[in-house]
């Protein structure tokens, strides 16, 4: 029993090293993807519902491994955010975000909104205001076309600092959306007190099996109308989904059932001129 009570012990023990070993290996690839520009984004289309055009696009990170090829956030941005290394990986999508917004203005298409996803702490970050400050001087991009989706988990502590910092971000004209609306720790106070200028509905209450989420997402859109809030529904799949959301006057989609996301160089064609 004395044997293999330290047998397993001896194992727990490996598998802790193991899981430390995979997490520095990765952690050193995630620096090394940094500098050797193995990031990109791919964006993907959000439709307005009134007119039918696409009045915007959401920048989600994509990481091509040399070996493994595309990488999905998921599998990365928690070990980022642990390490701290989120924080450059952020200034480069932000950065890269505004300089390919406004590139697609200066061709000529009609001017769009590009939306952001905050880490919380990047959100966190003193900095933050001046930094994006910063990225809009350098890349030309007017702050009416940069939005940044937080998420309700980021409004949780030092009420007066998140405040203060979407106040900034308002102040300086830049958009702010609640993303994943309804999974996190929603308070009515919050929508009231601070500016919030959209709120994107998660994409679990479009599944159509529960018929209390047709009673939710016509609250939340009812609710933002009501706040003065735009409203965006994300991963509508299906033409029921769609069709729900258009009579319930939804004034966004975005999801599979319009566009997957897309390279860069691929979406000229939802633009107009
Ligand atoms: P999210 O912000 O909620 O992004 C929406 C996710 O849903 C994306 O996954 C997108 O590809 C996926 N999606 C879009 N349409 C549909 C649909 O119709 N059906 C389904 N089932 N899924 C759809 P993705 O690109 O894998 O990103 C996962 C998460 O990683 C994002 O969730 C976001 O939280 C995070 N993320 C992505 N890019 C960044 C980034 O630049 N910075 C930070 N901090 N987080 C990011
Ligand atoms: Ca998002
Ligand atoms: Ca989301
Ligand atoms: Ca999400």
């Amino acid at each position: 029993i004395k044997e293999k009570h330290r047998n397993n012990y001896n194992l727990f023990d490996s598998s802790i090293s193991e899981n430390f070993r995979m997490r520095l290996t990765l952690e050193t690839e995630l620096r090394k993807a940094l500098r050797e520009g193995q990031f990109e984004l791919h964006y993907q289309p959000q439709k307005s519902f009134s007119t039918g055009k696409v009045v915007g696009l959401e920048a989600l990170l994509r990481w091509n491994h040399p070996q493994k090829g595309y990488i999905s956030p998921s599998e990365f941005i928690p070990l980022a955010e642990k390490t701290g290394l989120i924080i450059e990986i952020g200034d480069w999508v932000l950065h890269e975000a505004c300089k390919q917004n406004k590139a697609w203005q200066n061709q000529g298409y009609d001017p769009i909104t590009v939306s952001v996803n905050l880490s919380a702490k990047q959100f966190h970050q003193r900095s933050l205001v001046d930094k994006v400050k910063d990225i809009l001087n350098d890349t030309g991009l007017s702050p009416y076309y940069l939005e940044l989706e937080i998420t309700e988990s980021m409004a949780m502590s030092n009420e007066n600092y998140i405040l203060k910092t979407l106040k900034d971000l308002r102040d300086l004209g830049v958009l702010v959306s609640i993303d994943d609306f309804g999974t996190g720790y929603s308070s009515f106070k919050y929508l009231s007190l601070f500016p919030i200028t959209k709120l994107k509905i998660d994409k679990m209450f479009l599944n159509n099996e529960q018929q209390e989420n047709k009673a939710i997402v016509k609250s939340i859109i009812h609710m933002s109308h009501s706040l003065n809030m735009k409203v965006i529904a994300e991963g509508v799949e299906t033409m029921e989904q769609f069709a729900f959301l258009s009579q319930e006057r939804c004034d966004e989609m975005q999801g599979f059932y319009f566009s997957k996301p897309l390279p860069a160089t691929q979406l000229t064609k939802f633009f107009t001129v």
